[in-house]
């Protein structure tokens, strides 16, 4: 039997059976259990930030799984420690920090504080945005505004209201002093890598101050240095109440944070939360190294560059096929005029390169931080050769 046909009949089946299974990988290269090499412009959906079997990630894993795996909660341990005072030297404000297992459970951390404030000031509603995406867990999922994944579970019993992201206008019209706290990405990734018109955050964060709002930024997929900031609120140079980390924290390894800032960060009393695996000593060494090497490498203004790169490269196709490129730094969607993206995605695949369909009209990019113009090169070659592919100068085949 082959892995796809052990895999259909061993799991359930709510992902599908994806196409192919990877065995290893060095950088930006992996390899599949096809034996073929392929250029990986997903990252594992924006997770591998270092791409794979980085040294330095290697050896802080290696070292801590070797020295203690795990502490649990009873007990302290330094790489939770190191990690926690780490990420507080990169926000813009005093802030506290809650580490989970993933960016679902940061978010029920977030949701729980905003539920906690709003039970201690009388705000007994949340605005989330129309199209978000905060996570598969009950809490997380009564967030996330797409009916599609949502409506089948519920009711939920939180008095959750959905706005159009971007409308800043609707905002204030639906955050009054009975809400507690609002949840919204800076750029909804899951939506298609959609980013709301300049000025959104700034004016979310004037509504939510105005009215003694909690605002919660799930930087989940955007974060550490995905766009090219550590975080991508720094661009508008706003300062959240409630900061959601995971995704490219942990290079791969499973971790995710919740920062809360101010006063905020007391908003939990002893025994109000926790979770049994969240600082373990082997994630947060992992994050630790994540964090050290984008800063000793330079990474951040690689992201930047590479990516203005990306989309030059793309745009200067030309392709008539190809709508627009959206996304900052090493982020993007390849929007289609038609709902071509799985075909995209799979003549990119036959040419060596992964990247995801997350949209029917847009392919996602979401390449290690490392990736260098080369990489962009030999990307742009196989876009071109998958499109010709996807629309062939004479007609579809
Ligand atoms: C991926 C994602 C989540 C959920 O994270 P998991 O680790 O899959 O639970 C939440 N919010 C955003 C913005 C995400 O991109």
């Amino acid at each position: 039997m082959s892995l796809q046909q052990r895999y259909e009949a061993a799991f359930m089946p709510n992902y599908g059976v994806p196409p192919l299974a990877l065995i290893s990988g060095t950088g930006l290269r992996v390899t599949g259990a096809d034996g073929r090499s392929y250029l990986d412009f997903i990252g594992g959906i924006a997770v591998s930030s270092l791409g794979h079997a980085h040294p330095a990630l290697v050896e802080a894993v290696s070292a801590q799984v070797a020295a203690i795996a795990h502490t649990s909660n009873l007990f302290l341990n330094e790489p939770e420690i190191l990690l926690a005072e780490k990420l507080l030297s990169l926000v813009d404000a005093p802030a506290r920090v809650f580490l989970a297992n993933s960016g679902t459970e940061a978010n029920e951390c977030a949701l729980k504080l905003a539920i906690k404030y709003g039970k201690t000031h009388g705000r007994p509603y949340i605005v989330a945005m129309e199209n978000g995406f905060h996570g598969r867990t009950l809490g997380a999922l009564s967030l996330t505004g797409k009916a599609a994944i949502r409506d089948q579970f519920g009711p939920f019993p939180i008095d959750v209201r959905f706005v159009p992201f971007g409308d800043a206008d609707a905002l204030k019209a639906a955050v009054t002093s009975e809400c507690a706290a609002v949840f919204v990405e800076p750029t909804q990734g899951e939506a298609g890598v959609v980013s709301p018109p300049a000025g959104y955050l700034t004016a979310a964060r004037e509504i939510c101050d105005a009215t003694g709002t909690l605002l919660v930024l799930d930087e989940i997929q955007s974060a550490i240095g995905r766009t090219g900031a550590w975080f991508a609120h720094q661009h508008e140079g706003v300062v959240p109440d409630v900061l959601t980390l995971a995704k490219g924290l942990g290079g791969g390894l499973p971790i995710g944070a919740c920062l809360a800032f101010g006063e905020h960060g007391a908003i939990f009393a002893k025994g109000d939360h926790g979770s049994t695996f969240g600082g373990n000593p082997v994630s947060a060494a992992a994050a630790l190294a994540v964090l050290t090497t984008i800063e000793k490498d330079g990474l951040l203004a690689n992201a930047a560059e590479v990516g203005e790169y990306l989309t030059a490269s793309i745009e200067a196709l030309a392709h008539p096929a190809v709508a627009g490129v959206r996304g900052r730094g090493l982020w993007k969607a390849i929007v289609l005029h038609a709902e071509d993206a799985a075909a995209l995605e799979a003549a990119l695949r036959e040419r060596g390169v992964l990247a995801n369909a997350l949209r029917p009209d847009a392919v996602r990019l979401a390449p290690p931080l490392v990736t260098t113009r080369d990489d962009v090169d030999a990307f742009t070659t196989a876009l071109t050769g998958a499109l010709t592919a996807c629309y062939p100068p004479g007609g579809r085949p």
